[in-house]
Parts: structure tokens; C-alpha cells; sequence
């Protein structure tokens, strides 16, 4: 008889969503006149730019034409996609990265997972706490986890770095601890917070003295606003032969739903004699079949003169919500983290309110959907989640709501 991947079967369920989904609909049911504002969600509002739009247009009348007709792509992606990003996200800011070192592909979520692949089982992991979850989740499946412990909501074999006010949500490096692959990511989901230089230089030397690997995801990238935060883990002395890092499209240019993003591996980073780079060349071109052509074109259309001004426009769309919440709740006396550098605001309970609690009490009072912190990890208990990826005046309207409520 067949043998499944029993590591599945020691996932706990996707509690988070599901659980608010099913406080939501309850508090609906009972409270039908209730008007919800929901800044819970992870997901883009605003649509896609109009020079995003003319390229894909025209990339799909290509298709239509004998000579311009394309079939399966280059499984890293197209060159025009590949040079367009080493120029504007790397060159541009003064770090040089070869084409064939970014490997196109359909999203963060499936690289940040598949990496997983080009990895031992053996391997120590560290996440931090709280985390985004496909990091843990990923390795769980891979066997890589150990054991989930209900209780304590950790993994026994993941290393977890609190992520606390403490620490500026930025992990500290180990101690007298070998952990082999690290997840970093910054602007960080669900803090918002970044890392300094210094702090990530600290990270590169570790991983360089030791053998680890940096697993950096910088999703939110597009959302940094203050000139000294670093925007790439390659800005960092050192970096090349230890980290891989991991951008996507989603964010930056609302490509939720398109799917496009992209895996840097440099040539530079050898493990056991191995270059990483080809190992996940390896990996792709087995498992992976492209982006589609008409996607990559939206793509590349971001890195335009037209382009980069519409994105642009998007961005500080969302960036100004992120200014009206956290303005908004410091103004009401609350704490606040984040919302600076990352469309996520990290909204401290009052009077140490667990998670859940605080999470009711929006959704009753206030008729304001959030992310309970303690979702994301232990770490995350007596935090809250807000978004700015809603619309400016239902953003408004619930950061008044809130007010008026405390
Ligand atoms: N990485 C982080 C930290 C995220 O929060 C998300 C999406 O919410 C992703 C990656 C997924 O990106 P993509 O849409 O490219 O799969």
C-alpha cells in the first residue's frame, strides 16, 4: 500500500483565517445591519497600473499573431524580465547581480516554500516569532520540523527567535547555536518592522563563519521609506556567499492575482561544494515550466518611466492608510509598531488584552476586522494586525471607529 508524507498529518489546521473567518460570519449573522471594515486582509485593493495594463494587451495580441506566438518560456524567465530587474532593483542601487542569478517565477509563497528542496533534512531552521507562516509550515512538510506541540504552539525542532518590542522585532543572532538555514524577512510581515545594516551584517558573518544559509524575503521591499533601511540583504558585505533572497511583484504592483516574482541566487554561494545557483536551476527547470509570457511583459512594464511613476502612485496610496492608522491609534494613546517602512501597523493590546480578546472586542464594538498577533506565533500574543490595503476612507472611517471606542 502506498505510504503517505506523514508530516502532513502533523500540521495543526490553518487556524488563523479560519477562525476569524467563522468569528466574522457568526458576529454578521447576529448583527446583520453591522457595516464591517475589514483591515485584516493581506491582500492588495488598488488595480493594476496602466502601463502594466498597455504592455499585457499588447503581449496578448503577440500571441495571436503566427510570428510573435509564443509556447513554453525560459523556465527562469525571459531575458527582457530578468535585465529589467538586475538594472533597476540591484544595479540601480548600487548592487551588481547578473541575470542569470534571478530566477523568475509564480510567486514568494511557492519559492519561500520550494527552496526547501535544494536543502538536507537534517538541517537546524530558524524562524522568527511571529512568522509568516509558510516558512514553518513548509518545513513541517518537509520533515524538517519535528513535532507540533499544541500547547506551546512551537515545533520542536525549529529555532524561535521572539521577535519582541525588546529587540525592535529584529531576531538576534544565535549563541553558541549551530542553526543552519535562517528566514529573515524585513519589511517584516506581520511587524512591520526592518533591520538596520548592522543588524543584518551581523546576520551575513554569522551565516558566512558557520555555513548557514540566509533565507531573505524581502516581499515589502517597495514599502521602505526611510533612506537608511536597507532594501536588499545584498546591499550587505558578504552577502553573496550566504544569502538568497526572494522578491515578488504582488505587493509592489498589486500582481496578487497575476502571480510574478523572482528568486536571487548568487553564483558565489557553494554549500558542500555545491553552487546553490545550479542546484535550484536544477530544480526549476524540473518542477517549474515559467511564467507566462503575458505576465512577465505586465512585469517588466513597472520598470518603464511611465511605470515606475503609476507604482509608484499605488504605493503611497497604501503608505498614506498606513499613516492614518498608526497616527490615528498613537494619537488614541495606543502603541504602535510599524506602518513606516511595511503596509502592516503592530498594534499593542491595552492593559495587556490577549489577542483574541482585543480582536472580539474591535470586531463588536467597533465593527473592525483584524489579524489576532498571537496568529503569527507565541511572540504575537497582545499584539494586533492591521493593514493598509484598503480603501482611504473605509481606512479612515474604522481608525475613527476605534477612537471612538477606547
Ligand atoms: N512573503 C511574505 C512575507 C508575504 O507576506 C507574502 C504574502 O502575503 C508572500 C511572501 C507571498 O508573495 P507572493 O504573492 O509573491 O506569493
Amino acid at each position: 500500500m502506498v505510504q503517505i508524507n506523514e508530516n502532513y498529518l502533523k500540521l495543526p489546521g490553518s487556524y488563523l483565517f479560519s477562525e476569524i473567518a467563522r468569528r466574522v460570519a457568526a458576529y454578521s449573522e447576529a448583527n446583520p445591519q453591522a457595516k464591517l471594515i475589514k483591515l485584516g486582509i493581506g491582500d492588495v485593493t488598488r488595480p493594476l497600473c496602466p502601463a502594466v495594463i498597455e504592455a499585457m494587451h499588447a503581449a496578448v495580441d503577440e500571441m495571436g499573431v503566427q510570428e510573435t506566438f509564443r509556447g513554453y518560456g525560459p523556465e527562469q524567465g525571459y531575458d527582457f524580465l530578468r535585465d529589467a530587474i538586475a538594472k533597476h532593483d540591484y544595479a540601480a542601487r548600487g548592487v551588481q547581480m547578473a541575470a542569470d542569478e534571478i530566477f523568475v517565477s509564480d510567486g514568494a509563497k511557492s519559492d519561500c516554500g520550494n527552496i526547501g528542496d535544494i536543502f538536507g533534512t537534517d538541517n537546524v531552521v530558524a524562524v522568527c516569532d511571529p512568522v509568516y507562516p509558510v516558512y514553518v509550515d513548509t518545513n513541517a512538510m518537509a520533515g524538517r520540523a519535528g513535532e507540533y506541540d499544541e500547547k506551546t504552539g512551537k515545533w520542536s525542532r525549529l529555532h524561535y527567535m521572539p521577535c519582541t518590542a525588546e529587540n525592535g522585532f529584529s531576531p538576534v543572532v544565535p549563541e553558541g547555536k549551530q542553526v543552519d538555514l535562517i528566514y529573515l524577512c524585513f519589511p517584516n510581515n506581520p511587524t512591520g518592522a526592518t533591520a538596520n545594516k548592522a543588524q543584518l551584517q551581523a546576520w551575513v558573518d554569522y551565516a558566512n563563519t558557520v555555513g548557514a544559509v540566509i533565507l531573505f524575503d524581502g516581499a515589502y521591499e517597495a514599502f521602505i521609506t526611510e533612506p537608511d533601511v536597507p532594501h536588499s540583504i545584498f546591499e550587505i558585505p558578504g552577502a553573496r556567499t550566504c544569502a538568497i533572497e526572494f522578491r515578488s511583484f504582488s505587493k509592489t504592483a498589486g500582481f496578487t492575482g497575476n502571480r510574478c516574482a523572482y528568486t536571487v541566487v548568487p553564483h558565489e554561494l557553494e554549500r558542500g561544494g555545491a553552487s546553490l545557483n545550479r542546484l535550484w536551476n536544477r530544480r526549476q527547470t524540473t518542477k517549474f515550466n515559467g511564467v507566462p509570457y503575458v505576465v512577465q511583459r505586465g512585469a517588466a512594464a513597472i520598470y518603464t518611466d511611465a511605470g515606475k511613476k503609476q507604482v509608484q502612485e499605488t504605493i503611497s496610496y497604501y503608505q498614506k492608510n498606513a499613516a492614518v492608522i498608526r497616527e490615528g491609534l498613537q494619537t488614541a494613546g495606543l502603541t504602535v509598531y510599524g506602518g513606516v517602512n511595511a503596509p502592516y501597523i503592530w498594534l499593542k493590546t491595552p492593559d495587556g488584552c490577549p489577542s483574541w480578546d482585543f480582536f472580539d472586542r474591535l470586531l463588536q464594538e467597533a465593527n473592525v476586522v483584524t489579524t489576532p498577533g498571537a496568529g503569527f506565533g507565541p511572540s504575537g500574543e497582545g499584539y494586533i494586525r492591521l493593514t493598509a490595503f484598503g480603501g482611504a476612507a473605509a481606512t479612515a472611517e474604522a481608525v475613527e471607529r476605534v477612537k471612538a471606542i477606547l
